[in-house]
């Protein structure tokens, strides 16, 4: 095999990715990752992962993730980070990852390029990010027990997290820039049973605000009468939507509506030999554990693939 020749080639290092790269790496099958930014995908932004099993403490995303890491190197699978890929392309039944350093080749493709979370961008947000913002309700709402929070969005996801955080928080906000939600009928009303939820209508943030402790503030701007006001919260929860980093595949496999990954139970894509894992694929729950679940399904899928196709 030449130097940028695989059996199989990885895109993305997030736990999907990751856990694919491990069970490769055991089924002694020549694998790369090739990750755009540094390993860990969106876990990397969850200030503690409680739900993950075997870690009753919780543990932070960078830690799971480099546990990972080490045990995917340890098994003989390569990762290059820095290396965002543009396109993929089919040749003669080998697909061809067009990449930093590449092209790469492959005679199976795993996509595990995960679903980045739409951001507000208003000033503050980066800067407090897993220190009081969130993208992730069920991943950091327990943070927030007898606190203030607020929620932004006005779909099934906003009003599905404002009512996970309105069990543990005290008082939630739920800020929406119109005055009628998208979300489904029976979870708005679900929602607004609760006696500490605050719908916010008309109202888009303009500013998160804090000090070095984490988010104090949020700026606030009617939309209809241009008002200002600032509400104190201690945590804000952004759930405006979510995008799969699908463009690259857009031409070798098919996507939903949403731009998610079509794939059957075995995370096999409309393509044969291409697979997909975790939150890039179309699927209800996008956790750290579904994530993991799907990398090893990939994997063995993959795996199964090159038998048959040698044989
Ligand atoms: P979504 O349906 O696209 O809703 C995004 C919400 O955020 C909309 O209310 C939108 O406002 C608002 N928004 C977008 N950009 C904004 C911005 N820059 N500033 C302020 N608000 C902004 O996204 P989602 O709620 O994540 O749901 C995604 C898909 O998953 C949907 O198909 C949903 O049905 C599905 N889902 C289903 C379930 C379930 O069935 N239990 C749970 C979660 C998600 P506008 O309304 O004004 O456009």
């Amino acid at each position: 095999m030449g130097e940028n020749e695989y059996d199989v080639i990885i895109i993305g290092a997030g736990p999907a990715g990751l856990t694919a790269g491990i069970y490769l790496g055991r089924a002694k099958l020549r694998t790369v990752i090739l990750e755009a930014m540094t390993p860990g995908g969106q876990a990397l932004f969850s200030e503690r992962i409680e739900n993950y099993p075997g870690f009753p403490e919780g543990i932070t995303g960078r830690e799971l993730a480099e546990r990972m890491v080490k045990q995917a190197e340890a098994v003989g699978t390569e990762i290059k980070t820095l290396c965002p890929v543009e396109r993929v392309r089919l040749e003669d039944g080998a697909k061809v990852v067009e990449a930093t350093g590449g092209p790469y080749r492959s005679k199976a493709l795993i996509i595990a390029t995960g679903a980045q979370a739409s951001k507000l961008e208003v000033p503050g947000e980066g800067r407090y990010m897993g220190q009081g913002v969130s993208v992730c309700a069920m991943c950091d709402g327990a943070f927030f027990r007898e606190k203030v929070v607020a929620v932004v969005g006005g779909g099934d996801s906003a009003v599905e997290d404002a009512f996970y955080l309105s069990r543990m928080a005290s008082k939630v906000y739920l800020i929406h820039r119109r005055d009628k939600l998208r979300a489904q009928k029976i979870l708005q009303e679900r929602l607004f049973e609760q006696k500490n939820v605050v719908p916010i209508w008309k109202t888009v943030v303009k500013e998160i605000k804090g000090d070095e402790t984490g988010v104090k503030a949020l700026l606030l701007e009617r939309v209809d009468t241009g008002e200002i006001k600032e509400l104190p919260v201690d945590g804000i929860f952004v759930a405006i939507g979510r995008r799969p980093a699908t463009e690259p595949f857009r031409e070798v496999v098919e996507l939903d509506e949403g731009g998610y990954v079509v794939t059957d139970e075995s995370c096999a894509t409309s393509t044969p030999g291409i697979f997909a894992a975790g939150d890039v694929r179309r699927k209800s729950v996008r956790q750290v554990s579904t994530a993991v679940g799907d990398g090893a399904i990939a994997a063995y899928s993959a795996e199964l693939y090159l038998e048959r196709s040698k044989g």
